[in-house]
């Protein structure tokens, strides 16, 4: 294979995702491949797709569309991985007539075999086959790649054993596999190695990790890795929450004080038809624990609004419970009925909420989320928070980007190097970021940790 190979990765979906599509860089490179600096330039274009909701499939297949002419005057070969390749697997073909291999999530340790039955036998491949979770592996991340950085993603986990009703990751990522503990270790010891302080575990439902020992001891094994600064992680469910992940919040300061916690809804109806196998009470319940363990803990999450059946007083109930909780921030969505899964089925039946709405609900839930963002990062002005610096600001590179511990960012006026733990005194705030200026440095980077 020529040395001069480029390639280029259009990512779409969540951190899953770009940790996938990193993976299949490091693949790439071992094979030779380099990064092109833009997609015109490449000889393979590998889009990894995203199909948790339909919008994400169709920016996906125009983005195709768009792809197509490169192949043409190129002849760049075009992969199609992800998501969306594990849903329509030789469908796709059809679909896209110009797409040339489609791989699932599970198969990207075989993308070498995969590109040279393209490239040698001119053959159209489809790899979408689930790995035995008996002798799944995990792509472990090349540190070199990692160098330089400050904050990494781990994989602990892949896939989900849960059934929520609107939710297509159960098909498309499959059952869930944890990551041996050695393994995951070994990584982030990796990591810290090339000057990663903080680290993030990341999978579809990460406190259901069973790599050998519970998520709460994994966490805080990872906590007491020489030189970790701060541990996050997600996403997670609610079922989840143990009493013992709680206590790790509260005797281990470098589990960062931030949780991701989606809720979904706040309706105890809709939640029982969306099989989340929790109540609007239970969810309060383990959060005021939280809050107890952790004072000032950030908690963050995600609504879909519109549910089938989902009437007026249901979504009021999400709307009080966003205020009673006065969560940090939230991503929320209209539903959107995907393939296979039992809302997307049932939807006619339970009652479709018509798409207008469902767009003026999303608004109303996002107006009222902006001003409780608002408020929450108004209240930093004034204050002195720990931030970890991650770097030049993107859209200010005169300033210094970082974040503090409950993941708020912050951009400011400072000259410690990426690494550093600094003290910034807050001067201004958006619903979403925060600016203000150094006051020192409280931890300088330690470049001979660990
Ligand atoms: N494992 C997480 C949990 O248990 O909550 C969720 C991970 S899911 C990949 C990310 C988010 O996408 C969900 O929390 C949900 O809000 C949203 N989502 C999933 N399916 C959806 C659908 N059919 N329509 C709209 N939003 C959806
Ligand atoms: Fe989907 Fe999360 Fe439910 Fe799993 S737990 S089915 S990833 S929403």
């Amino acid at each position: 294979m020529s040395a001069t190979k480029r390639y280029f990765i259009h990512t779409f979906g969540c951190q899953m995702n770009a940790s996938d599509s990193m993976r299949m860089g490091e693949v790439l490179a071992q094979l030779k491949y380099v990064v092109a600096p833009t997609v015109e330039d490449a000889d393979l274009i590998i889009v990894n797709t995203c199909s948790i909701r339909e919008k994400a499939e169709d920016k996906m297949l125009s983005t195709l569309g768009r792809y197509r002419s490169i192949k043409v005057s190129r002849h760049a070969v075009i992969g199609v991985g992800g998501c969306v390749a594990q849903q329509e697997k030789s469908r796709l073909l059809q679909r896209a007539p110009f797409v040339d291999f489609v791989f699932g999530p599970d198969a990207i340790g075989k993308l070498p075999q995969i590109l040279e039955r393209v490239e040698k036998d001119r053959m159209r491949v489809v790899e979408t086959a689930w790995m035995d979770s008996e002798h799944y592996l995990f792509p472990r991340a090349d540190p070199e790649t990692a160098r330089g950085k400050v904050t990494e993603f781990v994989t602990v986990m892949k896939g989900c054993d849960n059934v929520c009703s609107f939710c297509v990751v159960p098909h498309t990522r499959g059952r869930e596999v944890s990551r041996p503990l050695e393994e995951v270790l070994s990584e982030v010891r990796s990591l810290v190695a090339v000057g990663v302080r903080e680290v993030t575990l990341i999978g579809q439902n990460v406190n259901s990790y069973r790599g050998g020992i519970p998520f709460a001891q994994l966490l805080r094994r990872v906590a007491e890795t020489p030189g970790v600064e701060r541990v996050r992680f997600t996403t997670s469910h609610p079922h989840d929450l143990s009493d013992e992940l709680i206590e790790v919040f509260a005797d281990q300061p470098r589990v960062a004080p931030h949780f991701h916690l989606p809720v979904q809804c706040g309706s105890d109806r809709v939640l029982a038809r969306m099989r989340r196998d929790y109540t609007v009470e239970q969810y309060l319940e383990r959060l005021g624990l939280l809050r107890q363990a952790r004072p000032g803990i950030a908690v963050t999450t995600d609504i879909i609004v519109g549910f089938p059946g989902e009437d007026e007083e249901d979504f009021r109930g999400t709307l009080a419970l966003s205020q009673a909780v006065r969560f940090e921030s939230q991503f929320s969505f209209v539903f959107s009925p995907r393939p296979r899964t039992a809302a997307g089925l049932h939807e006619r039946e339970w009652g479709t909420v018509p798409h207008e709405v469902k767009i003026e609900r999303l608004e109303r839930l996002q107006r009222l989320q902006r001003e409780i963002s608002a408020e929450i990062m108004r209240a930093q002005v004034g204050q002195e928070v720990e931030v970890l610096v991650e770097g030049p600001a993107k859209l200010d590179p005169s300033k210094s980007f970082g974040r503090t511990p409950e993941n708020r960012s912050v951009s400011f006026d400072g000259d410690a190097p990426s690494g550093s733990r600094v003290l910034v005194k807050i001067h201004a705030s958006s619903p979403n970021a925060l600016r203000g200026s150094q006051k020192r440095v409280l931890q300088p980077v330690d470049r001979s940790c660990p």
